[in-house]
This record gives structure tokens, C-alpha cells and sequence, in this order.
């Protein structure tokens, strides 16, 4: 097996231009957003096996079969633990309260992550909610959109606000670094996943699917099948900072201290149906 890595972006657009003289069988990408673009594209085929359709929870694949789940990300509130009890941020809506006023930092709207986490609420709520929250939340804001989700937790944990969110293993990287520097960042910021009391932090998956010219589609099956099997699940759940797709496998160790929490539940395909328009939302509340 031979592996070609590059961004999602970069990916597709060489699948894309390959067209059926590919010799890619497989095509994984983190967040669904990423898979359903593949998926829209016509790149993908639809594959559905008794295994993966045990193995894998029905909100962690795409209705169709066109791309499975193999381990889980959590949308986390990260908050400066010397300015916010964690009760202040249990949900994403608090982050548009006057409680909040200059003290929110985000990262820009035109990555996948904000895309897909507007685009559930869009699903759950209906878009003049989702943009009722993100002009709540804009108008929060300490200063403009910058940098990774790594970045938005040392500003909070620097001072120049009390609140953010991020994906939940930039958080627990930081907690397992070698360097003094980044376990100092997470001594100042707390975490929560938000929503428990009501619909559940918004998760997402690392996934893949097989690609619509795929040579190999039995040996490709194979591979999204083990990636879900006890043998590689086990493996890799202690090294991992993602939570295996599998509830039934534990999470490494800090992650499984973290406790188990309620997640979101929605198609999975409506981060990638819902991705324009929350697009849309951003630019028109001005949430760059
Ligand atoms: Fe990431």
C-alpha cells in the first residue's frame, strides 16, 4: 500500500483532476465537512458492509456509505480559569451573553471546523438561530479571527480573552507536551464539553471512504474495515489523542479521565449540506 498525503484541499483536487485514471482507492481527510466535499464531487462511491455498519455509530457516518468514521473529535469551550467557572460556559450560547462582552477570540470563519460547527446548529436549529448566535458571539469578539485552535487557547490563557473553542485534542496536545512552555498555557485554561444538558457537544470524525475509480474496492473496504476493527481501535486509542469511533473501546487514559460526555446527534452529511450557507452566515455577521 503506498500513501500520498497533502491537505484536503490539495487532495481533492488531484482526485478530481485524475478522474478515473487514479490509483487512489481510499481517500481519509479529518472532519466530515472535508469528506462530504469528495462526496459531492462525485469522487466518492457508496460502500456499505455488515462490519462497518456495527462498528461505526450511524451519526458518525454519512447516510450513504460514502465515508466512515474511524475516530472522534469533540468542539470544546476552553476558558481562563482565573476569570470564568466552568458553569459560565456550559453552553455555546453563553458565549454570546453580555457576560462575555470583549472577552471571546475565534478563529476565522473560512475553516472547516467553524463551518461545521455552524452548519449542525444550522441543522438543529435552523438558520436564523445559527445566525442569531454568530452575530451574539462576533459581537463578543476581543479582536478579529486569527490564527489555529492551538492559538485561540494561548490568547485566552494569555490574557487577551476569557473564552474560546477548539478541537478537543489541541487542548490535550498541549497537556501532553515535552515543552514547559505549552504544559503552563493549559495550567491557565479549564475546559468543557459544552451543551450536556441540552443537545450535546457538536463531534466530528476523521474518516475515509473509497474513491469512485477505485482499482482495488475490495482491498480498500478492507482497510476502512480494519481501521474500525478490535485490533487497530486498541491499538491505537492509547496513542491517539481523538476518541475511538467505537464507544465500546476505551479512550486514552487523560482523554478517558475527561469523562464520557453527551454528543451531539445529527446526519453527519448535514456539515457538508449546511456548509454554504453557514458560509454565508459568517460573512454576513461579519465574523471573518
Ligand atoms: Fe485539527
Amino acid at each position: 500500500m503506498r500513501a500520498l498525503t497533502g491537505s484536503a484541499e490539495q487532495l481533492l483536487e488531484r482526485l478530481r483532476a485524475e478522474g478515473d485514471q487514479t490509483e487512489a482507492d481510499v481517500f481519509i481527510s479529518a472532519d466530515a465537512g472535508n469528506l462530504w466535499k469528495v462526496k459531492d464531487a462525485g469522487l466518492f462511491q457508496n460502500v456499505t458492509t455488515p462490519t462497518l455498519q456495527e462498528k461505526v455509530p450511524e451519526h458518525l457516518r454519512d447516510p450513504d456509505g460514502a465515508y466512515w468514521g474511524f475516530t472522534k473529535r469533540a468542539r470544546i469551550i476552553v476558558y481562563r480559569k482565573d476569570a470564568v467557572r466552568p458553569e459560565e460556559v456550559a453552553t455555546m450560547d453563553a458565549l454570546g451573553t453580555a457576560r462575555f462582552h470583549n472577552q471571546i477570540v475565534m478563529r476565522s470563519s473560512s475553516n472547516v471546523y467553524q463551518l461545521s460547527t455552524l452548519a449542525a446548529r444550522i441543522e438543529r436549529l435552523g438558520a436564523e438561530n445559527a445566525k442569531a448566535w454568530a452575530a451574539a458571539v462576533r459581537g463578543n469578539f476581543a479582536h478579529d479571527p486569527q490564527g489555529s485552535d492551538t492559538d485561540q487557547i494561548k490568547a485566552v490563557a494569555a490574557g487577551e480573552a476569557q473564552a474560546s473553542v477548539c478541537n478537543h485534542y489541541y487542548y490535550f496536545r498541549m497537556m501532553r507536551s515535552d515543552d514547559p512552555a505549552d504544559r503552563d498555557v493549559v495550567s491557565k485554561v479549564g475546559f468543557v464539553f459544552p451543551d450536556q444538558a441540552g443537545a450535546g457537544t457538536h463531534v466530528n470524525i476523521s474518516g475515509g471512504g473509497i474513491t469512485a475509480h477505485a482499482q482495488r474496492r475490495d482491498l480498500g473496504i478492507q482497510f476502512l474495515e480494519y481501521l474500525v476493527s478490535d485490533a487497530a481501535q486498541t491499538m491505537l486509542a492509547p496513542l491517539n489523542t481523538e476518541f475511538p469511533i467505537r464507544p465500546e473501546i476505551p479512550a486514552a487514559p487523560d482523554l478517558a479521565a475527561a469523562g464520557p460526555f453527551k454528543e451531539e446527534n445529527i446526519p453527519l452529511d448535514a456539515l457538508g449540506r449546511h456548509q454554504a450557507e453557514a458560509a454565508r452566515i459568517f460573512e454576513e455577521v461579519g465574523w471573518s
